[in-house]
């Protein structure tokens, strides 16, 4: 039996570039049958969308057999509905890209060879980035270095979620069903040989990004939250050394007093130092509020997302027969 490849593709409100994706990823689909017999699902994965997004993919299940597609209940979020497609995917290989085009899906072909060679992660590591503001670049470039530097696991940098997986690598994956799905994290977590593959990331073919600022605040607070707890620590060392040297301080002033007297005065020091210390004990309660709030979102371990409807590919059923 051939191999046969997954491509996962979450979509929201994507009505203006899919059926262009679909047209480039299935001459992509058509070259790896011809010279790798490999076998191609292009699995849909519609997020809510609120646009025409869904009525198109089911159009494609309908024209190319290659296609399945998910609607999810709602708009879940880019990682549940990352993880609906790796629930459902039944390739040997499982790719995942982004629907808007800014990764390209002729890039699939060299990423196929990399597994050849023996990897079962093979990621795509954009080298320069089009048509976004200096802002976001730098704060990407820092968020990765920081994150860096705090975690155990070692995140690739400037690499987004574009890549393929081997079936080892995606069945482990679905064994991490945590509730805060920091993605970059999650892959880096599970291991195995890994190589990266730079690409030059294009800027969108149309539409709008859907991750504002905002968006990105919480994401990179997701990515450092799920994957260490040094802000914790900080607390108790930056605590430590406060009272340590409070305790110094108190020596000095009770020692003064003893000799000179206390003419009531420090008005200013007295203020500096209670704001300071009200100031960092708020902060490291927000801190640990992050945590608690996180810890009370897995408790409840509610399912990631919900299927509405699944179209499976007709390439995908073959497998089993
Ligand atoms: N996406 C999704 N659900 C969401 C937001 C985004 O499935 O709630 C998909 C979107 O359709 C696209 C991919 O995730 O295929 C990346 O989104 P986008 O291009 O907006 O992000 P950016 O490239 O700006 O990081
Ligand atoms: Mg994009």
């Amino acid at each position: 039996m051939s191999t046969l490849l997954s491509i996962i593709v979450p979509a929201y409100n994507e009505e203006e570039v899919l059926e262009e994706f679909h047209r480039r990823t299935a001459a992509v689909a058509e070259q790896l049958q011809a010279n790798e017999d490999i076998r191609t699902e292009i699995l849909y994965v519609n997020d809510g969308s609120k646009d025409g997004t869904y009525a198109i993919m089911q159009r494609l299940c309908e024209e190319d057999e290659r296609v399945s597609a998910i609607n999810l209940s709602r708009n879940f979020g880019k990682e549940p509905a990352m993880t609906a497609g790796f629930d459902h995917a039944k390739g040997d290989i499982v790719v995942i890209i982004d629907a808007d085009l800014q990764d390209q899906p002729e890039l699939i072909v060299d990423m196929v060879k990399h597994w050849r060679e023996g990897y079962d992660v093979v990621y795509a590591q954009r080298a320069e980035r089009d048509g976004e503001t200096f802002f976001k670049k730098a704060t990407a470039s820092w968020f990765y270095r920081i994150i860096q530097r705090i975690s155990r696991v070692e995140i690739p940098k400037d690499t987004g979620d574009f890549r393929l997986m081997s079936r080892r690598a995606v069945d482990a994956l679905n064994e991490l069903r945590e509730q805060h799905r920091f993605m970059k994290g999650l892959f880096a977590y599970v291991g195995y040989p890994q190589k990266a593959l730079v690409y030059h990331r294009d800027a969108r073919a149309a539409g709008e990004t859907k991750f504002n600022y905002w968006k990105l605040w919480n994401f990179a607070l997701e990515g450092i939250t799920s994957f260490t707890i040094a802000p914790l620590k900080i607390a108790s060392y930056l605590g430590g050394s406060i009272a340590f040297f409070a305790f110094i301080y108190a020596l000095f002033v009770v020692a003064k007093t003893i000799i000179w007297g206390e003419p009531v005065q420090g008005y200013p020091s007295l203020m500096v130092a209670i704001l300071f210390i009200g100031g960092v004990q708020l902060l490291f309660i927000g801190i640990l509020g992050e945590y608690l709030g996180r810890v009370y979102n897995e408790s409840k371990q509610r399912p990631l997302y919900y299927v509405e409807q699944y179209h499976q590919a007709k390439t995908a059923r073959n497998k089993e027969e």
